[in-house]
């Protein structure tokens, strides 16, 4: 089995989703803002892809931009989804998780933000997992980890390669300046400890919802600075 054939990002909304190609169909990296299914349609039948061939949707965590079209994609592909069981009821819901803003100056912007507030159609998760899934199969050698901090059910997906889907545990240009922390986060703390399990698992490419595609080498040099101070 090969860890994976081809990776690819759609931006849907504010959030960028990510297509993984297994050996048994597809893997879909979180769902988008509300109304985006047409533009996920529109790119699967740019590259030939049966919507039917998406086997898995992983929801990174339950905020507004990134579970947005979850239930219209669920309802095209008829694939399974995955969340985290601390994230599970918000889901259920229809809720996003609540959003806390970093600092007072992110608290300005995000009130701009759709992850603050947004309600959108709940879904019943398939697949409920707490630490150390192995998405094997869904024919690719990568697991799920359980990375809390921005929410407190926040996972990633890390393949055998290095690949690393983290959601919003880290964030890159436009919502952070230089790619680093998240400008919301429940706990701090755990971002970093995350940070830390993320490097310990072998990421060595993040792929950021929120920014583009940095070296964990990012993450190493920022810990290495916190720990000086
Ligand atoms: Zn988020």
């Amino acid at each position: 089995m090969r860890s994976m054939k081809e990776i690819m990002k759609i931006r849907l909304g504010v959030a960028s989703s990510f297509l993984i190609e297994g050996e048994k169909g597809y893997i879909l990296v979180d769902a988008g803002l509300k109304k985006k299914e047409k533009k996920l349609l529109r790119f699967l039948k740019k590259n030939r892809i049966n919507p039917m061939e998406i086997k898995l949707i992983v929801i990174t965590h339950v905020h507004g931009d990134h579970v947005g079209s979850l239930k219209s994609i669920q309802e095209i592909t008829h694939a399974k989804v995955l969340v985290h069981q601390e994230e599970k009821e918000f889901l259920i819901k229809g809720k996003s998780h609540p959003a806390k803003p970093i600092s007072k100056f992110y608290e300005k912007i995000s009130s701009f933000m759709p992850e603050k507030s947004h309600r959108y159609d709940a879904v019943e998760p398939d697949i409920v997992v707490e630490d150390n899934y192995s998405l094997q199969d869904f024919g690719i050698k990568a697991k799920i980890i359980h990375t809390p901090g921005h929410t407190k059910g926040s996972i990633s997906l890390i393949d055998e390669q290095g690949n690393a889907f983290i959601g919003d545990i880290a964030m890159g240009f436009p919502m952070n300046f230089k790619a680093g922390l998240p400008i919301i986060a429940e706990n701090l703390d755990e971002v970093k400890k995350s940070w830390k399990r993320i490097l310990e698992e072998g990421a060595k490419t993040l792929h950021l919802s929120h920014g583009g595609i940095v070296s964990s080498k990012v993450l190493k040099k920022l810990l290495e600075k916190k720990e000086k101070k």
